[in-house]
């Protein structure tokens, strides 16, 4: 642990009234930089509410223009500015646009991990925390969802009274994709629990014990001695500080190469300098507001 980088960062954080969100993701030593550590859920119900004039957010760009769109007076900072998903990738807006032509009737619940132009082309947005209850407050019977297939997939097993079409067919992680029955049958024979990401494929699903967001995988750790986590490696770093009595199985390959682009550096390097802030038309802002807030609605805390 690099100590006095870490006290550098924090005083740099004090003089500029900054504060630091991190997802799960993120490399141990952002992870120990941070104010709020969360799943994109957690992020975005904090960003909406900061104080700080600042946020530095260690993720993706995905999440920085979410934190923008839901305070836009703040200044939000992305450490590093080439850091994206490549499952947002899978969508653009008018493949949204083209999709509700080819179905009328249909809702549009776009995945936060998409592009802000696409999520302002859907009706509501939802996280991996909240899609099966977003999807459910839908009154639509069909229901366009994207950009992750394998998630869709997971919110038709959960709300099967809906007609969910994954928009596009096939649109996926490929940190998620990776895992397969080889990894849950590994972990059960050495007694672990399994729980898996929604992002993961149908197998993997219906093999693993549990199915959880990041958040959920957290707020669930309580519940078993020994875990299995079939999702990005990052999660382990967090799960291990907070519960040092149990035993974590992560895959060291499942890293996600977006996720570890922030070093401490570049965080160091972003609080002195105000790089890389996000800005984002106002007129594009304010149609994604739209979506992302109805999510927010739903939302109990
Ligand atoms: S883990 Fe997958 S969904 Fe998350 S940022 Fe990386 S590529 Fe995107």
């Amino acid at each position: 642990m690099n100590t006095n980088q870490l006290k550098r960062i924090e005083q740099l954080k004090k003089e500029k009234n900054a504060i630091i969100l991190v997802h799960n993701y993120q490399p141990p030593e952002i992870q120990d930089a941070a104010d709020i550590i969360g799943d994109s859920l957690e992020l975005a119900v904090k960003a909406r509410s900061v104080t700080e004039d600042t946020i530095i957010l260690c993720g993706v760009r995905f999440m920085a223009e979410t934190a923008k769109v839901l305070n836009p007076e703040k200044t939000v900072i992305l450490p590093a500015k080439d850091a994206g998903c490549p499952l947002a990738d899978f969508l653009t807006p008018e493949m949204v646009r083209e999709a509700r032509i080819a179905h009328p009737d249909a809702a549009v619940v776009l995945y936060v991990n998409s592009d802000t132009a696409a999520k302002a082309e859907a009706d509501i947005v939802c996280t991996s925390a909240n899609a099966v209850e977003v999807v459910r407050s839908l009154k639509e019977k069909t229901v366009l969802f994207g950009p992750d297939s394998n998630l869709a997939d997971y919110v038709a097993s959960r709300v099967p009274d809906k007609k969910i079409i994954p928009l596009p067919e096939g649109g996926h992680c490929y940190v998620h994709e990776m895992f397969s029955c080889d990894d849950v049958i590994a972990a059960a024979e050495k007694g672990f629990t399994t729980i898996c990401h929604p992002e993961c494929p149908r197998e993997v699903r219906k093999g693993a014990d549990v199915v959880a967001s990041t958040g959920g995988m957290v707020k669930m750790a309580d519940l078993a001695d020994s875990w299995m986590l079939l999702t990005e490696k990052g999660i382990g770093y967090r799960l291990e500080k907070l519960f040092p009595d149990k035993k974590f199985m992560i895959r060291e390959d499942a890293i996600c190469k977006d996720m570890k682009k922030i070093t401490l550096d570049m965080l160091e390097h972003s609080l002195i300098t105000g790089e890389y802030a996000v800005t984002l038309p106002a007129h594009l802002m304010k149609r994604a507001r739209g979506p992302i807030e109805r999510m927010m609605a739903l939302q109990k805390e």
